[in-house]
């Protein structure tokens, strides 16, 4: 199924959160990076987690990460999502540092390890560019 005709609950876009949706809107993937202690940081935040330092700036991520856990989901939370079970959600490591939770695409048959390298795919679903990652 085309994931763009999937009917789900979409993330709310705030004023924090903007710059990440405009990227992903343009098929990149930015995350926050402090110029104070040169940490990269995902989620959006207003400071630093690392220092507390309101120094953030949005860079644009390589998209290559590594997988550190998958979980196949088959009784989705949002009947949206009903139409694709089973589907596979994943946390990766960005080659940046912050981790995040993201769509997997797999091909049928796609076995999939923790600690495999993988890489961005900007996929839309559900009406917006999401930052779902293919294993390489
Ligand atoms: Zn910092």
């Amino acid at each position: 199924m085309n994931l763009d005709l999937l009917k789900t609950p979409a993330p709310t876009i705030t004023a924090l959160t903007a710059p990440f949706w405009k990227a992903a809107e343009e098929g990149r993937l930015s995350i926050q990076h402090c110029e104070e202690c040169d940490a990269h940081v995902f989620y959006p935040r207003p400071i630093c987690p690392h220092c507390w330092s309101d120094k953030l700036v949005w860079k644009d991520a390589s998209g290559r990460a590594t997988l550190k856990s998958f979980s196949v989901v088959h009784k989705p939370g949002h009947p949206g999502w009903l139409p694709i079970v089973p589907y596979t959600v994943g946390v990766v490591e960005l080659e940046e540092g912050p981790t995040m939770l993201a769509f997997i695409l797999r091909d049928a048959g796609d076995e999939l390890d923790v600690g495999a390298a993988v890489h961005i795919v900007p996929t839309r679903i559900s009406g917006r560019n999401m930052p779902a990652f293919k294993q390489s």
